[in-house]
């Protein structure tokens, strides 16, 4: 049986503007950038009138209030704009001050402005999480647009190119991935990065999926537990599957390459290493001269081309990983009915190793440089990419379990015990004598975790591993 679901789903392209195009495309960013800081300041006068009245006599400025002084300051400026763009950059803007007032972000500000120490530390916690003001000398720059006035066709010359009809332009785009079928179109976005352009598009489409799985009518044996580690991905079920489609370069039975160190991206990586200092010499000596001389601080041509470079050999890198990551995630979800990860905020992965009471900094150089390589990875998007293909896309079942001890406890007995792990690369239970690698080991607990969670167990005893509803374990126990 199949039903229905409506999703969202976001869909980015390479554009190919002419040179006439790229100044169409930059104004525009231009004038997002202008209207968004003229909301920008508004907002911060009010905020200013505000802050010492009482409540009763606070004003706020309403939207069409914004959209109207926006108008008149680009009109004044002799600006040539869109009023789709500027009202996006408004829009954008309000979601922005919402989101710096989110129960969330003022917990977290707050935490920052307690622990922090200097007057820089301090005002930077102050910020933390407030909107600021649009440069447009960033590398990164965009603009959105809506749906209105606009059309998405396919390239009558070249079947590989798409013509996306904006602002009385025809753009070209690589159309590498066909939008799904009986889509609607809610919103676009063009941006600009140190590699070129590009246009999103977000869209809205039926999808046709099988009924969804719930904790009654699951099928148990497609359940997996995944542990995510420095270099690899951990798995609790065999995957061969995703080295047979190509996907990752090493994967073999319970152990993904996570792409933190294949061999491409270690070739990228090594060489903007190589550039990042090169960098921080450059920048270094020229703070001792201007020091010395008394002179102004400046970085010349070769730094900017250098950054530039930079920035295109980081923008590769997270390509590949993103791309990584999308394969891999989509052929768990499509093989998996529930899956059970790590919660990556209880996980104590990025805690700062500068040491405590305890610890006095020991092993400081080598957990920092993990942290670095942990956070490299990206977890945190690996993560929501599975969450969103499993539960949106697909109506199967996700849970992110406590990874508390996962490490040290033995799926096998149960049995948890600091000593199951003599050295960092072994697993040895010291109660039953189970021994396996430390990492497949804690996905596996990870899926016991994860399947208790929806009421559903795992035998204990069964060297196999086999999965069983609640009732038997009940019985069992
Ligand atoms: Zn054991």
């Amino acid at each position: 049986m199949t039903k229905e679901k409506i999703v969202n789903f976001g869909y980015k392209y390479r554009l190919y503007p002419t040179k006439d195009q790229h100044q169409i495309l930059d104004h525009q960013m231009f004038i997002y950038n202008q209207a968004y800081n003229i909301c920008h300041n508004l907002w911060y006068k009010e905020n200013n009138k505000n802050k010492d009245l009482p409540k009763e006599l606070k004003k706020y400025r309403s939207a069409v209030s914004y959209d109207t002084v926006v108008k008149r300051a680009l009109k004044f400026r002799k600006l040539s704009f869109s009023t789709v763009v500027t009202q996006q950059a408004r829009i954008n803007f309000l979601k922005a001050v919402k989101r710096a007032f989110s129960k969330d972000t003022v917990s977290k500000r707050l935490k920052a402005i307690e622990s922090a120490q200097t007057p820089k530390e301090k005002a930077k916690a102050y910020s933390l999480g407030m909107p600021t003001f649009k440069s447009s000398r960033d590398v990164f720059q965009s603009f959105n647009w809506n749906n209105q006035g606009c059309h998405i066709n396919k390239s009558p010359l070249n079947k590989r190119f798409g013509i996306l009809r904006l602002l009385k332009t025809n753009f070209k785009f690589r159309y590498h991935r066909e939008l799904p079928e009986n889509h609607k179109l809610s919103s676009i976005t063009i941006s600009k990065d140190s590699t070129g352009y590009f246009v999103s598009f977000g869209i809205e489409f039926t999808k046709q999926i099988d009924l969804a799985v719930s904790s009654e009518n699951i099928d148990i044996s497609k359940s997996i537990g995944i542990d995510l580690n420095a270099y690899t991905i951990a798995v609790s079920n065999n995957v061969d599957f995703i080295a047979q489609q190509n996907i990752s370069p090493v994967s073999m039975g319970h152990l993904i390459d996570n792409g933190a160190t294949n061999r491409k991206g270690l070739k990228y990586k090594t060489s903007s290493l190589v550039l990042l200092r090169k960098q921080s010499r450059r920048v270094l000596k020229e703070l001792e001269n201007s020091k010395k001389n008394k002179t102004k601080f400046k970085l010349g041509s070769n730094h900017r081309k250098t950054q530039s470079k930079i920035n295109r050999l980081t923008k590769k890198i997270a390509n590949q990983k993103n791309d990584l990551y999308h394969k891999i995630s989509t052929a768990l979800t499509n093989t998996f009915d529930l899956i059970a990860v790590e919660d990556l905020k209880t996980k104590n992965m990025s805690k700062s190793s500068k040491g405590n009471e305890i610890v006095h900094g020991k092993k400081v150089k080598q957990k920092s440089g993990l942290n670095r390589t942990i956070l490299n990875a990206s977890f945190y998007q690996f993560v929501s990419m599975i969450h969103y293909k499993q539960t949106m896309l697909n109506d199967k079942l996700f849970v992110k379990v406590n990874p508390q001890y996962t490490s040290q406890e033995c799926s096998q007995c149960g049995n948890i015990d600091k000593a199951n792990r003599p050295k960092q690369d072994k697993f040895q239970c010291t109660a039953c004598g189970f021994e396996t690698n430390p990492d497949i080991q804690a996905s596996k607990t990870i899926l016991k975790r994860g399947l208790q969670s929806f009421g559903l167990g795992t035998s204990l005893v069964d060297s196999k591993h086999k999965a069983f509803r609640s009732t038997s374990l009940e019985v069992a126990s």
